[in-house]
């Protein structure tokens, strides 16, 4: 038998989103579960695939099962297409396996021509209407598939309301749109070197034509690019009979939400316009109404959308967006698909559906993605500040964002790029505006509902929108904004609240987020499911406390060398480095100890109850001195001005020790336990510090769990020298306080010999944490600063890698060297702990390998750690019975 191409409505079904496309597969759903969709078929994603196979030539016997569809279609609505009668119209819709705005518009009307659109006035004895769609099918067409440009269109339906004297397209009369259908005809013609097609059948299959090639447009392949969609997956078309909007005061058309996509609130949500076609509410042509005023507008009708939606949400287990039409009094269903929403609403809405019993905890976790929850983790508008609000439009997607004004997508990337903050000022956004957008802090655009583009854009990707601001005036020529009278020109410092929908003059102190009950219990869910522990990479008892907000259950990493950087002790820390002698050194370093006791009881303190793990100190001592570039200037300042001779020599000893510790190649230099090893009092001080805040917090009550980590080993050797410091230093503090401290002695795992030998160091260690960043860049030979910002893209390019293996751990080898580090040090030492405190453990992908090769926790920033919870528990479904 022929491949099958095609499929009526009928025939299909949800579970065939691959071949029919979201579009197909929900309409033909939606007819099975008895719902009113006007009849139709799809052209399969595979026929799109075989004509880009084929050299862009459509597959043999295509046509020959379309038209034999297109009769079943014929046969259910009663009407024939292309009949000088009673006429068919369909419309075409391009719809691929993900909801992709930025494929081709849906060309509505086909099948008129200039008998055709006489039969239409007849049967609805309206001949207005009829030249209305006719001249709309004309400008779609030219538009969308003869690729006129949409300005030509414009010129015209300007100058006949012009002629006629008129300022909206509804006043327009028959005889006017007659007129443009003439205008429209002429132009295409002139545009194209050929009339506007009359046969229905040449208009449909060139409709299919620029759907499968409106796959590979610019704006397509970029949405792909942002939202990793693959390019071989292909679109399907969708043909349906047409249901019309735009019969009269008793037809309309509308998108609806099952619950609110904003905030998640269990309610019907969305816009409809009365006497409007196809894709008038989303474009911000009129402002739509609210759907609930269709319940005053027509009780019965708004009543049976309530069943349709609810029933829809039921079967389909998930809050739907719904595209829906009246014609004369009649409600038809024309799309249904899981709806988009801001992170806060798919919580709750997750939390809701699990409470209502129709999904479980699991189904609920799997729901949400973990990147997602970034959003929630944004800053909103701190209530104190002082606002100077300029306007209100609608909240369309929350957050808040302060930034200079652009007029201009192109502008809003190109400042965007350079790092500058800006707030893209639209009067509306199209598909061509994704690259501008993505680049903004926030949206503001003065048309358009909580649906338009730029409203369901923004809240897909977590930015701030206000929109359908009416009391902004963009004039584009002159490069401002007006409100209430007032210009402000491009460049303007602004603020939008997306939560509010306020236009605010200046920039607005922000606050950081707070984490709602809702969010608390679905994270509450994921610790249950999980097995890994996620901690907290804190460096300060403020850090620390965040994390603990956050859900950290103990911190994994803390750097001291983030504490010596402070410009206090920089000085103290440079004498320590520049003793001469051991007794200098010890001077700097009895200063230092209180300092560094603060900073541990302050950490240990605020992390009661759970593990703190201090790393000592790791990086190339020569961080902590000036630039020799810079002394070199001094030095030769201080020389021309034959300045004091003492301060001279002093800054000339200091450049020799600063030369005399530079070093070629620092990443593998003089750090980590290499400095406990040459100076091990720097090592003794800070035991002491840690154990002396230890003693202390005992002996006020707290329960600490101090572990100290020792960075950087090769072997058991050096750890084993460490560890005596170390473990010397605890017993003296111990005796000196009678106290008993409870402490463990660990290591970083971040050379590949150590991971290589971690049988032997699993004997002496009471814990192992994988410091994968290091790990990354030994294992692969790959300095980080050197090749991420050069090189790597090249190897992202050329697909030689998949991601950058310091976002995404690269499980094939640094995975593996982790993996023998994990059995090896297992095997001698059942009760070692394991974790990873590279910035990998607040990744996703690599908390799942995390949790696949048996770590017992994770260690990220404060800020990733609900990120980590839910990733951990998902690694935990996904690896069930594995
Ligand atoms: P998109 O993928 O951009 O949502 P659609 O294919 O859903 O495009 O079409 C956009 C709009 O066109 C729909 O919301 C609907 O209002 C209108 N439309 C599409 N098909 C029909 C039809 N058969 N009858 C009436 N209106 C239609
Ligand atoms: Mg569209
Ligand atoms: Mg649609």
């Amino acid at each position: 038998m022929d491949k099958k191409y095609v499929y009526l409505f009928q025939e299909g079904k949800a579970s065939m989103r691959d071949l029919l496309g979201g579009k197909g597969a929900n309409l033909a759903e939606m007819t099975q579960i008895g719902l009113p969709v006007p009849p139709g078929f799809t052209i399969t994603t595979e026929a799109c695939n075989e004509y880009y196979s084929n050299g862009e030539i459509f597959p043999e016997g295509i046509w020959e099962q379309v038209w034999p569809a297109l009769a079943e279609v014929e046969a259910a609505s009663g009407k024939l297409f292309g009949d000088k009668k009673n006429p068919l119209l369909v419309s075409v819709r391009s719809g691929a396996k993900f909801s992709m705005p930025g494929m081709m518009d849906t060309v509505l009307n086909l099948g008129l021509n200039d008998d055709t659109v006489e039969a239409l006035a007849a049967n609805t004895q309206n001949e207005r209407f009829a030249w209305d769609c006719y001249r709309r099918f004309i400008q779609m067409f030219g538009d969308v598939v003869l690729e006129v440009e949409h300005y030509n269109f414009e010129q015209i339906l300007e100058s006949a309301k012009e002629k006629q004297g008129v300022r909206y397209d509804s006043e327009l009369s028959a005889e006017s749109l007659k007129w443009m259908v003439i205008e429209y005809k002429k132009k295409i013609e002139r545009k194209t070197g050929k009339p506007f097609p009359m046969d229905p059948r040449a208009q449909l299959m060139e409709a299919v034509l620029a759907v499968f090639r409106s796959w590979n447009n610019d704006r397509a392949n970029v949405y792909r690019k942002i939202n990793g969609i693959p390019h071989e997956i292909g679109t399907a078309v969708n043909v349906q009979s047409m249901v019309f909007g735009n019969m009269g005061s008793d037809s309309g058309t509308g998108v609806a939400f099952t619950r609110n996509p904003s905030t998640g609130e269990s309610a019907l949500y969305g816009e409809y316009l009365m006497n409007a076609q196809g894709e008038d509410v989303v474009a911000g042509i009129r402002t739509p109404n609210p759907i609930a005023t269709l319940a005053k507008e027509n009780q019965e009708i708004y009543q049976q959308f309530v069943d349709f939606s609810k029933r829809l949400e039921g079967h389909y287990r998930d809050m739907q967006d719904i595209e829906f039409t009246i014609e004369r009094g009649k409600l038809y269903m024309l799309q249904t698909r899981n709806g988009k929403r801001t992170a806060s609403a798919a919580i709750r809405v997750a939390v809701e559906l699990f409470h209502e019993g129709v999904i479980t905890k699991e189904e609920a976790i799997m729901r949400i993605e973990p990147d997602q929850l970034e959003h929630l983790l944004h800053r909103r508008m701190d209530t104190d500040a002082k606002l100077q609000v300029l306007a209100k439009g609608l909240p369309a997607s929350p957050g808040a964002a302060s930034g200079r004004i652009v007029l201009s997508a192109e502008e809003a990337e190109r400042l965007g790029n350079l790092g500058e903050k800006v707030i893209l000022v639209r009067t509306e956004t199209t598909p061509d505006d994704i690259r501008g957008i993505l680049a903004a802090q926030g949206i503001l655009t003065s048309r358009g509902g909580m649906t338009s583009h730029a409203a369901v854009v923004s809240r897909h990707m977590g930015k701030p929108a206000v929109c359908g601001c009416d009391a902004l005036k963009i004039d584009y020529t002159q490069g401002l904004v007006v409100i209430d009278g007032v210009e402000y020109p491009h460049g303007t410092i602004m603020s939008i609240d997306g939560a509010t929908g306020r236009v605010i003059k200046g920039e607005v102190s922000m606050v950081d987020p707070e984490l709602s009950e809702g969010f608390k219990e679905f994270l509450g869910w994921a610790d249950e499911i999980s097995r890994l522990r996620v901690m907290a990479n804190a460096d300060s008892p403020t850090e620390a406390s965040n994390a603990r907000d956050f859900g950290a259950v103990g911190i994994g990493l803390t750097r001291t060398e983030h504490m010596f950087m402070d410009p206090e002790r920089i000085p103290i820390v440079q004498d320590m480095i520049l003793a001469q002698t051991l007794e200098d050194r010890e001077d700097a370093l009895a200063k230092l100890l209180p300092m560094q006791e603060e900073d541990f009881y302050g950490i240990l303190k605020a992390m009661q109850g759970f593990p703190v793990t201090i790393r000592l100190l790791d990086p190339p001592l020569h961080e902590f001195l000036p630039h020799s570039e810079e002394l070199v200037v001094d030095i030769t300042k201080l020389r021309m001005s034959k300045a004091d001779p003492g301060s001279l020599h002093d800054k000339e000893s200091l450049l020799r020790n600063v030369r005399a510790l530079s070093e070629l190649n620092p990443m593998l230099g003089h750090r980590g336990c290499r400095l406990g090893v040459s100076f091990p009092e720097i090592t003794v001080m800070q035991a002491r510090a840690i154990f002396q805040a230890s003693a202390r917090l005992l002996k006020e009550g707290y329960d600490i769990h101090p572990e100290v980590m020792i960075p950087l080993i090769m072997g058991k050797e050096e750890f084993i020298m460490m560890r005596k410091l170390v473990d010397d230093t605890a017993a003296e503090v111990m005796s000196e306080q009678n106290v008993h401290i409870h402490y463990k002695v660990g290591t970083m795992i971040e050379v590949p010999r150590a991971a290589l030998l971690a049988d032997e160091i699993g004997k002496v260690a009471d814990f192992f944490s994988f410091g994968t960043n290091d790990l990354t860049q030994m294992t692969m030979g790959l300095s980080r600063d050197d090749a991420q910002g050069k090189f790597l893209p090249i190897y992202l390019d050329k697909k030689l890698m998949k991601t950058d293996p310091f976002v995404v751990l690269d499980r094939d080898g640094v995975g593996k060297l982790i993996g023998i580090g994990v059995n090896l040090g297992r095997s001698t030492n059942p009760k070692l702990g394991l974790g990873i405190c590279g910035e990998h453990g607040g990744e996703p992908n690599s908390v799942e390998f995390c949790h696949i090769v048996g770590l017992d926790y994770v260690s990220c920033s404060p800020f990733r750690v609900p990120i980590a919870r839910l990733a951990a528990a998902q690694a935990a479904i996904k690896n069930q019975g594995k």
